[in-house]
């Protein structure tokens, strides 16, 4: 895939359930970006973990989009149709002895990893027994520049630990196959959740172990419920409904702190909105970001 084009964002989500509030202002948030730059604006369905998703949800999500208007340009990449470019990417990094088979149990294990096979001399063939793949970090610093927070930076080996690229059940991890789809998508731009903020460390060592370019990130404040919590699809937030879309951007834009235009029709409102963008309204923190969204509110 090739294009000249010098901003080209996307939005990801994974097909686990339809969109909730959240997922639409991260959806909202990456388009408007994208939009104020004339930039294109793509939409990958991360597909690759069957037993957490719902067979309707891909296309109940691509509806949900439509609905609010949010136009992607070509085709939607479906990370299941990708899974030759992800076992190419873990063999180059399994030839050049970067990762190695762990046989831990990953609810058992904290949350950086403490290396316990990565120097193990396992006798048993590891061929039988359920492993999963682990990249090994190196001891440096990663760190960008995000959009929203500024400089973020991670130190690999004492705050992130050898990560699993490929999991126990044979399923390549989101960390590797974000990174290969990214690439191959030439995305220039990421604009997502900052529940994915511990993800980037990742993800930019990845890129440079397979020498992939990297893009600029901006992670945002992430919504809460009503209870405090984060809404997410697992946590049965509820689906955002198309009756009333007005209200819901206006309620998107509001918790990211744009300006909200009242008194014009749906179509005109997201046109003004991605005129108005401006990232650097949006705020940093959630003490910030007290939208006080009632379950009516959601239900508008
Ligand atoms: N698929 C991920 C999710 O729905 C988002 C991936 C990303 O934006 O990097 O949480």
């Amino acid at each position: 895939m090739n294009s000249d084009n010098h901003y080209i964002g996307r939005f990801a989500p994974s097909p686990s359930g339809p969109l909730h509030f959240g997922s639409l202002v991260a959806a909202v948030a990456s388009f408007l970006d994208a939009r104020s730059k004339n930039g294109q604006w793509l939409v990958r369905m991360e597909d690759l973990d069957p037993p957490r998703e719902s067979p309707s949800a891909p296309a109940v999500i691509l509806k949900q989009l439509k609905d609010f208007e949010l136009v992607w340009d070509g085709q939607v990449l479906f990370q299941s149709t990708r899974l030759d470019a992800y076992a190419a990417a873990l063999k180059s990094l399994q030839d050049r002895h970067l990762t190695f088979q762990c046989r831990c149990s990953r609810n058992k294990t904290p949350s950086v990893y403490p290396g316990t096979c990565r120097d193990a001399a396992h006798t048993e063939n590891l061929a039988t027994l359920p492993t999963s793949t682990r990249l090994r970090v190196d001891p440096c610093e990663v760190g960008f520049e995000d959009r929203i927070l500024g400089r973020k930076t991670w130190h690999l080996q004492h705050d992130v630990g050898d990560f699993i690229i490929r999991r126990k059940d044979r399923l390549f991890a989101y960390q590797l196959a974000v990174v290969v789809d990214d690439a191959y998508q030439n995305i220039t731009h990421v604009v997502r959740g900052s529940d994915l903020l511990d993800s980037t460390p990742r993800q930019i060592f990845l890129n440079q172990c397979l020498h992939l370019s990297q893009p600029n990130y901006a992670h945002l404040p992430v919504i809460l419920g009503e209870d405090g919590f984060k809404l997410s699809k697992q946590a049965m937030a509820r689906p955002i409904s198309n009756e009333n879309p007005s209200s819901l951007l206006k309620l998107a834009l509001k918790a990211l702190g744009q300006k909200v235009i009242d008194s014009i029709d749906y179509s005109e409102m997201l046109a003004v909105s991605a005129l108005n963008w401006d990232i650097e309204r949006v705020p940093k923190t959630l003490s910030q970001n007290i939208i006080e969204l009632t379950d009516e509110d959601l239900q508008k």
